[in-house]
């Protein structure tokens, strides 16, 4: 299959897959050649595709995924490849979005920070499964 990850800014990945597993919102799916045609949206959470037996993992920030059997096409706000994630910036932002938490917070600033915290936990086990 071809899988593409694009973001407003770029095309994050394109590459020849074996098979996908993606976190939708209602939990994990596995995407292999010929899987019926879907339109499912994404978790924040890591996309791994097989590629020569080998997987790789990507952090992708929610969005949709797009299949038609042949293609797999996944738009979101922001993805990167694991060897683009930039740990200590990913350590950063979650240790910050942990201390705001133990702070005063309206509700919607609770969301907030909860949603960087994901996004930060998400790119800290990207980079984990890579290395
Ligand atoms: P931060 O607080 O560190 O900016 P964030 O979760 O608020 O993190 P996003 O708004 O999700 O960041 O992303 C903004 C841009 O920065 C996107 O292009 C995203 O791919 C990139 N980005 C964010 N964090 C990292 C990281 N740790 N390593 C590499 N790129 C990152």
């Amino acid at each position: 299959m071809k899988l593409r990850i694009i973001t407003p800014e770029r095309v994050v990945l394109e590459s020849e897959a074996e098979a996908v597993y993606a976190e939708t919102i209602d939990g994990e799916i596995g995407i292999l050649p010929r899987h019926i045609p879907l339109v499912t949206p994404l978790a924040v959470g890591v996309l791994r595709f097989q590629r020569e037996g080998r997987k790789e993992p990507v952090a992708v920030m929610g969005g949709l995924l797009r299949t038609d059997g042949e293609t797999v096409s996944v738009l979101s706000d922001a993805a990167e490849r694991a060897e683009e994630i930039d740990a200590l910036r990913a350590q950063h932002a979650r240790d910050r979005a942990e201390a705001q938490l133990k702070g005063q917070l309206s509700d919607v600033d609770v969301l907030e920070v909860k949603a960087a915290l994901m996004r930060s936990i998400t790119r800290l086990k990207a980079k984990e499964r890579f290395s």
